[in-house]
């Protein structure tokens, strides 16, 4: 609530310009959100070797079934923005074509199982401080999309320092029991749709994943908006 009226305040003070025309009113306006171009193929998120869908290859393992990446930051720079922007400020209107994009992105795509969408959580106290989680945001607006049940699944543990900043070795140590599976959740036999806005690696998505592998559940996918 509060930081709903303080970004209200900031727009009357500073008002905000589209990151993609700079057409005023908006972060990131529907029509600059349609023009990205979304990935027409997708990698192993392991090696990152050309795959279809994304799919985990025959020669690498991973608790992911794979990852999708919507679109990418080179083809389309103005999503780099757009993508940064929803990191900091709260915005439903930049959110739901963010999520948008991440929809057009599966939507194609056939699950045969029951399937669920979460997202990669944040710590609470980094949540309290920024007062919502990015992929929370963009997982609600996928899952009304596709018409598909949203779960919080995961609760982040460990406030863990970014992960950007990290080589590989730090990186698998820095997650090292980062997360849990919510108490009272269920996912044995789910495939689940597992949502965060950027993955520089996959690191953090297999994180999640072993987690919800480990209580039953059956596939789980990433999904993306772009490879940061
Ligand atoms: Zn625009
Ligand atoms: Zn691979």
């Amino acid at each position: 609530m509060f930081v709903k009226i303080k970004n209200a305040l900031c727009e009357i003070i500073f008002p905000i310009h589209c990151v993609g025309c700079g057409t005023e009113g908006e972060w990131f306006c529907e029509s600059c959100s349609q023009k990205i171009l979304l990935n027409a193929k997708q990698f192993c998120p392991v090696c990152w070797r050309e795959s279809s869908g994304g799919k985990i290859c025959a020669s690498c393992e991973s608790p992911l079934s794979g990852l999708r990446v919507a679109a990418s930051y080179q083809r389309n720079p103005e999503l780099a923005r757009a993508v940064k922007t929803l990191k900091y400020k709260f915005s439903e209107p930049l959110a739901e074509n963010l999520g948008a994009l991440l929809s057009r992105a599966v939507s194609s795509k056939n699950y045969s199982n029951e399937r669920v969408i979460t997202f990669v959580p944040l710590h609470k106290k980094r949540r309290r401080w920024r007062g919502f989680n990015q992929a929370e945001l963009l997982a609600r607006v996928t899952a009304k999309n596709l018409n598909l049940p949203l779960e919080s699944l995961l609760i982040r543990k460990k406030n863990t320092p970014p992960q950007a900043k990290l080589n590989r070795a730090d990186r698998l140590r820095n997650l090292e029991g980062a997360f849990m599976i919510r108490e009272g959740c269920s996912v044995v036999d789910k495939t689940i749709l597992l949502i965060d806005d950027v993955a520089s690696t996959s690191s953090t998505l297999s994180e999640c994943a072993k987690i919800l592998k480990q209580s039953g559940a059956r596939e789980v996918w990433g999904l993306v908006l772009a490879r940061g």
